[in-house]
């Protein structure tokens, strides 16, 4: 990172940051461009804090195919955002707190793990809550594991 005033090296505090996301942007490689799109996660922690994201949807689609034929995506998310104003041009900035990462995508076909999968979504969306997942749901969409190889995380903060 060019920026490493601005690099948050620590797991826990990269951590942190994803906990307070709530959208994630998967790219995809696909044939003339990348293939981009913003879905909501959950997210489960090692005891080193890396996280693997799990992402619930329809059981078709762009995303999917584009899965199928290379599973290894980027991903993004961010927060915290304001905008810093001043009396020039070049004086405005914005904070934020961000997420970089690659990974491999694969698709959850355990029923235990696609409902641990959806419990930690619900978590990352309404902490502390417990939720009943109906079979019939939990059969019908596809759950999908992002297991991170790569992440880092930014902060830009105006002193
Ligand atoms: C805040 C937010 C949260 C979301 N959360 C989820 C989630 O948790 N799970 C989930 O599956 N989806 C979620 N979505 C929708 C997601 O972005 C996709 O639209 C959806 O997953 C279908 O993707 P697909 O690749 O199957 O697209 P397809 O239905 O196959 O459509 C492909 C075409 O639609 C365009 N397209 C796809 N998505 C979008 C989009 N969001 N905006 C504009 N154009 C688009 C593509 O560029 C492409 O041209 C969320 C969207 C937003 C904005």
């Amino acid at each position: 990172m060019r920026r490493k005033d601005r690099e948050i090296t620590d797991l826990s505090a990269i951590a942190s940051v994803v906990r307070q996301c709530d959208v994630c942007r998967l790219a995809f490689f696909d044939e003339e461009y990348p293939y981009i799109v913003p879905v909501n996660f959950g997210a489960v922690f090692d005891e080193n804090g890396m996280p693997t994201l799990y992402i619930h949807g329809a059981a078709m689609g762009t995303k999917l195919e584009l899965m199928k034929r290379d599973p290894h995506v980027g991903f993004e998310m961010d927060r915290g955002h304001r905008l810093v104003t001043g009396p020039r041009a070049c004086d405005y900035s914005m904070e934020y707190e961000s997420v970089c990462g690659a990974g491999v995508l694969s698709l959850v076909t355990d029923p235990n793990e696609k409902r641990a999968a959806l419990a930690a979504l619900m978590e990352q969306y309404a902490p502390g809550q417990t939720h009943e997942f109906h079979e019939n749901m939990v059969d019908a969409i596809a759950v999908l594991k992002l297991t991170v190889r790569s992440i880092t995380g930014k902060r830009m903060k105006k002193a």
